[in-house]
């Protein structure tokens, strides 16, 4: 029986409370399937500055690397706030992605039919949207030299970013959204700016050249300014879709309205040998400790880690499939309540989703 080791790291405020209904989720999907997960919690964020003045102690990480993959809640909260910058919380996070070379953000944007009335767009838009978005997370503008301010000779100032690529970089990313719009409708989106940006051309040119691996995934390239205005305008036509940080930064929050709640989105960064996931959203200070949060973004992020880090495929789609039930049967969390639902709350989410999972095998 296959035995993998989780990383399993909750951090503050609603984390605390969806990730332990993601963990019982994957204790049914153990028992069904057979396979055996070794769940070790580790601290993080706020909670390990708490505890050890660090966002990310020595033994998180330790336990990271020897994990198969890493379960993430959320991070941060008003009570770190003052914290200086290099011992925020939110900085646990970054080093792990930077540690880790994870270098492929994926998040999925799908609008479930039942709550095609949560989304601001009309339903004969939004209607059928199920795409996933693939941002580029180690390079480009963010990270990019030379970046600052300088004082120019006549008092004014001057500030400057570089959005920087190398081939390597562009190839290893494009390589992950390949295989992974292989295990979806076999069509990729590579977006840039090459009408302007010379990054852009590479970026372009790279991706054209990976695609001879992948013959059977048709490619298509779409500027950014198009790709931002044609996800509002017409969502379905969108598969998987590749590109650099910034855009990707931007468009994946743009997706993410198609799916009407922050409570309902999963993601997964890839990269090095250990991969994260994690719900989009944060840590909600507002609603936190009152039981209310919805799970459904940690228990997809599971799903996704079944997916991606441990070629459970099947497994996950049950999962998903739970989750459909569940919410056709009526249950919804109070970030999603519609008239003539039944109000659940954490606990109630994860138990109700966990009987679903259970009867699939
Ligand atoms: P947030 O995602 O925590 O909350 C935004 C809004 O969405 C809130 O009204 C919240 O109640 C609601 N919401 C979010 N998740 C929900 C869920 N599962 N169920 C029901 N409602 C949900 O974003 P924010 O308020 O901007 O940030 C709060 C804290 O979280 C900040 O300290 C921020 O730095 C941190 N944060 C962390 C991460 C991360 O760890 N990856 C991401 C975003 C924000």
């Amino acid at each position: 029986m296959a035995t993998h080791k989780i990383a399993v790291l909750p951090g503050d405020g609603i984390g605390q409370e969806v990730i332990p209904e993601a963990l019982r989720i994957l204790g049914v999907v153990a028992k069904g399937s057979g396979t055996t997960f070794e769940f070790e919690q580790g601290l993080v964020g706020g909670a390990a500055i708490d505890a050890t003045g660090e966002p990310l102690p020595g033994d998180t990480l330790r336990l990271c690397e020897s994990s198969h993959a890493i379960l993430f809640g959320a991070v941060g909260g008003p009570r770190w706030d003052h914290v200086p910058q290099e011992r925020r919380p939110e900085r646990g996070l970054l080093r792990l992605r930077k540690d880790f070379d994870l270098y492929a953000n994926l998040r999925p944007a799908k609008c479930f039919p039942l709550l095609v009335d949560a989304s601001p767009l009309k339903r004969s838009v939004v209607e059928g949207t199920d795409l996933m978005v693939i941002r580029e997370l180690t390079g480009g503008l963010y990270f990019g030299e030379p970046r600052g301010t300088e004082k120019m000779a006549d008092g004014s100032a001057r500030a400057v970013n570089t959005m920087a690529y190398t081939s390597r970089e562009i190839d290893r990313v494009a390589r992950v959204a390949f295989d992974v719009a292989r295990q979806r409708r076999r069509r990729l989106t590579s977006v840039d700016k090459a009408n302007v940006l010379a990054v852009s051309q590479l970026w372009r040119e790279v991706v054209t050249e990976v695609a001879r691996d992948y013959p059977d995934v048709q490619l298509d390239h779409m500027l950014v300014d198009n790709c931002a205005m044609a996800l509002v305008a017409r969502p379905t036509q969108f598969d998987t879709i590749v590109t650099e940080n910034t855009f990707g930064d931007i468009l994946s929050d743009e997706a993410a309205i198609l799916a009407g709640s922050m409570g309902m989105l999963p993601s997964a960064s890839l990269g090095g040998k250990t991969a994260l996931y994690e719900p989009v959203h944060g840590t909600a200070p507002d609603i936190a400790g009152q039981g209310i949060a919805n799970p459904i973004a940690a228990i997809l992020s599971a799903a996704m880690l079944l997916r991606y880090s441990l070629n459970m495929g099947g497994d996950a789609e049950k999962v998903e499939a739970a989750v459909l039930r569940v919410l056709e049967k009526g249950y919804r969390t109070a970030d999603i309540r519609q008239e003539g639902t039944t109000l659940a709350g954490t606990v109630q989410m994860g138990e109700l989703i966990a009987r679903e999972v259970g009867a699939m095998y």
